[in-house]
């Protein structure tokens, strides 16, 4: 088995979630595993891969991949694949990675199985772990030709360092004509404070319970005294209370914080894919059937518009203590 981990990076870190694949990929047994690290200015970067099973990286560095667009980045992984053999390419799922995946996939007429939770090996053979039908059940799906790709959703494993160092070769960069036709004009980074919920060890979520956008400001507070970030449910993204990247669930993000503390969310099946692999899961809600208290480890019966100001206070007081 010869795999390849596209290693993402957001200015001078490689994304803990591409890191998490890689070191999921490290206890497969590969020999061979390797990353590659696309971009400008990304030499450094390649170092640290190593710590997390890589043996080798290779690293593209040129001017011309600095902007995150995806026909460049694809030339450099098809040719990555024919050069050295890859059999396996994985991804960790993002805005970039997912263009990334599809364009190698139609690039080599290879196959993708998209939205993985899980990759292991039985009887010499891939299989990944796909959810289906809302979440609800898990389908094993395979590839029938190589080279195999894999995207994974992101939150389904954890980064742990379990390498040493990775030998780092430098990739003489061909773009081909119709990869550079696409400029990026502008990027724009949307200003938050904090840590980002895929990052977060604390996270409190709120829901429709809480009555309206204007009380969000009760989970940001309770938030900033955890040290945490926010998230929220579908119904009040949809509602437009609150932006969709802090979305928690199947069509959200999936998450997996020490600690998660759900104010006024119902607990439906489609948030629960999203949040269940967390440590400690608390709930706040009115009513004592609601199903989040199912598979809450602490519940609190009670408004939160009381309950989450007393618990903000607290935390507050216990810190200056
Ligand atoms: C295909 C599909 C994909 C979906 N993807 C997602 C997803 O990614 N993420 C997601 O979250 N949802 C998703 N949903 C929607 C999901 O089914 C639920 O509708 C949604 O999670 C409900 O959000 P909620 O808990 O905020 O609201 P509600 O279900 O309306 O629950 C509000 C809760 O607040 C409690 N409450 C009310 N007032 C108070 C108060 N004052 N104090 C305390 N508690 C109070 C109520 O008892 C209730 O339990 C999806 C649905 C579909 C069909």
């Amino acid at each position: 088995m010869a795999t390849l981990v596209f290693l993402e990076h957001h200015g001078d870190e490689l994304l803990k979630t591409s890191l998490a694949v890689l070191s999921k990929a490290a206890t497969l047994g590969d020999d061979d595993l390797s990353g590659v690290v696309v971009g400008a200015n990304v030499r450094a970067l390649a170092d640290g891969a190593g710590k997390y099973g890589a043996k080798k990286v290779y690293v593209a560095d040129d001017a011309q991949l600095e902007a995150p667009l995806p026909q460049p980045r694809v030339d450099v992984l098809a040719q990555l694949v024919r050069d050295k053999g890859i059999d396996t390419v994985l991804f960790a799922n993002s805005v970039l990675a997912a263009d990334v995946a599809a364009g190698l996939a139609a690039r080599l007429d290879a196959g993708l199985n998209w939205d993985l939770v899980d990759l292991t090996q039985e009887n010499g053979k891939l299989v990944g772990k796909r959810p289906a039908l809302q979440d609800s059940v898990y389908a094993d799906v395979g590839w029938t030709s190589e080279p195999r790709l894999a995207l994974f959703r992101s939150g389904s494993f954890d980064p742990s360092e379990s390498g040493g160092s990775a030998e780092v070769e430098e990739l003489q960069v061909s773009l081909e004509d119709f990869s550079t036709s696409a400029r990026m004009v502008d990027q724009a980074h949307e200003e938050s404070s904090g840590p980002s919920i895929e990052d977060a060890d604390v996270i409190v979520a709120g829901g429709r319970g809480l009555g309206g956008p204007e009380n969000f400001t009760l989970v940001e507070e309770l938030a900033k005294a955890l040290g945490g970030a926010v998230a929220a449910t579908r119904a009040v993204v949809d509602a437009g209370w609150y932006p969709y990247a802090t979305q928690v669930g199947q069509t959200g993000k999936t998450v997996s914080p020490k600690l998660y503390i759900a104010c006024g969310i119902s607990g439906a099946i489609q948030h629960k894919v999203g949040m269940q692999a967390s440590g400690v899961i608390v709930a706040i809600n009115k009513d004592a059937n609601a199903p989040i208290f199912e598979f809450s480890d602490l519940g609190v019966v009670g408004d939160v518009h009381e309950i989450v100001p007393k618990l903000t206070e607290l935390v507050r007081a216990r810190q200056t203590s």
